[in-house]
């Protein structure tokens, strides 16, 4: 197939869909990659590195898009700094397989429609153990979650660490981790390498034992209420249950140098978990980082990409932090997109098999129309009568 690696867009992403070493893997499986010009100079993989895998560097983004059975991207479609729409770019029939945004930007879903693009979104690979090896959504959010950790310790005026030295004991950082999924896990896995002794808390009852196996110490909290759905993801809410979370998790916050929250909930506005009088019972110099800023965020103001200071303590809200470590993220995702592109092919052509869970749960749009309700449902669509 041709496949066709756009250089992204978006402002602050510096991540790129295939790294030299998958391209490599593709070609000799008899696949011709086209990589537009300087698409990984962001993530420190060169044109030449690309060519050196066997791909062919392109200059003319219309070339590239134009050309491609299969267009790979990290974000969703934008408008290039040249005034072309990455969306006219793409010619119709084509395939094109990237994070999309389908539940928040669900018009440009209807978009991709209405040009008969065959879209496969990232966000919406199945979290099952056969699709592992594809799940973007939680190799980045590893990477979210280790890089949280690391703000954190770098803004605290503290160690993170117990030290016993000449000049006197130092006692370990406290962090409290709110919303165990995959990011807030590798975030408390990460705290406690740095040494700080660690909580965490998240609705989910389930993911207490990966919590103690970490090392940290698991808050619970009874709610009279269902808080997993379906796929493991938890559930929203009910107003009665969030007040609830939030007075126990008070005094957790009241006590931590540092709280790392993630807890989201897919489709929906974060939660909101740590609100502002917790915040003024914070020591002043603590800090806060909140991975759920883009989505509103778990913690009284937050501002999405930014550092506010409230009373003393720092909140952070960064906003696509996996971009900031773009090699292993570039790395982590080319390989679960060439997993995809190897699952959806047979014998180096594409063969779309919508009876496969996998398949059928990631196309978001083929044959001019969208595939999945919950999409629909988000752009306030009738579903097609058949
Ligand atoms: P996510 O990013 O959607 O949410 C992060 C965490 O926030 C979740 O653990 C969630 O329970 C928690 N949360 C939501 N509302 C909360 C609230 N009000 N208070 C506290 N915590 C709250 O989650 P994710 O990390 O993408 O993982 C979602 C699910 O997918 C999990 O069940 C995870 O185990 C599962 N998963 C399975 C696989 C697999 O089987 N291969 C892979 C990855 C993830």
């Amino acid at each position: 197939m041709k496949i066709a690696v756009a250089k992204e867009v978006e402002v602050g992403e510096r991540r790129v869909a295939l790294v030299p070493e998958t391209v490599a893997r593709l070609v000799k499986q008899g696949h011709q990659i086209q990589v537009e010009a300087g698409a990984g100079d962001r993530a420190y993989f060169t044109d030449d590195q690309y060519i050196a895998a066997g791909a062919t560097v392109v200059t003319d983004a219309a070339t590239l898009w134009g050309e491609a059975e299969v267009v790979l991207k990290v974000s969703p479609l934008q408008e290039r700094e040249d005034g072309q729409s990455e969306l006219n770019l793409l010619k119709p029939g084509a395939v094109l397989i990237s994070f999309l945004n389908p539940l928040a930007e669900p018009e440009q879903i209807q978009q991709l429609a209405d040009r008969q693009i065959t879209a496969f979104s990232m966000e919406m690979i199945p979290r099952t153990s056969r699709a592992q090896s594809m799940d973007a959504l939680s190799s980045q959010a590893a990477l979210a979650g280790y890089k949280a950790t690391l703000l954190a310790a770098a803004a605290l005026p503290k160690f993170f660490p117990m030290l016993t030295t000449a000049a006197g004991t130092i006692r370990p950082a406290k962090v409290f981790v709110i919303g165990a999924g995959v990011a807030g896990l590798q975030a408390i896995a990460t705290a406690r390498r740095l040494g700080a002794m660690v909580e965490a808390f998240d609705i989910r009852p389930a993911v207490k034992e990966e919590v103690q196996s970490l090392g940290a110490k698991f808050v619970e909290v009874a709610l009279a209420e269902e808080t997993v759905a379906a796929g493991g993801y938890a559930k929203e809410v009910s107003e009665a249950s969030k007040l609830q979370t939030q007075m126990a998790i008070a005094e957790h916050v009241k006590t931590a140098d540092a709280v790392i929250t993630t807890a989201q909930v897919p489709g929906k506005v974060a939660p909101l978990l740590v609100t502002a009088e917790m915040i003024t019972q914070m020591q002043p110099g603590s800090v806060i980082v909140d991975l759920a800023a883009d989505q509103g965020g778990n913690c009284a103001g937050t501002a999405a990409g930014k550092d506010v200071v409230f009373q003393g303590v720092t909140i952070m809200g960064p906003i696509n932090l996996p971009a900031s470590l773009p090699i292993h993220a570039s790395q982590m995702y080319a390989k679960n997109i060439s997993t995809l592109l190897q699952h959806l092919s047979l014998d180096g052509n594409l063969n779309l098999d919508f009876a496969d869970d996998i398949t059928d749960s990631a196309c978001v749009t083929h044959a001019g129309v969208i595939r999945n309700e919950r999409i629909k449902s988000a752009l306030g669509a009738v579903p097609a009568v058949s």
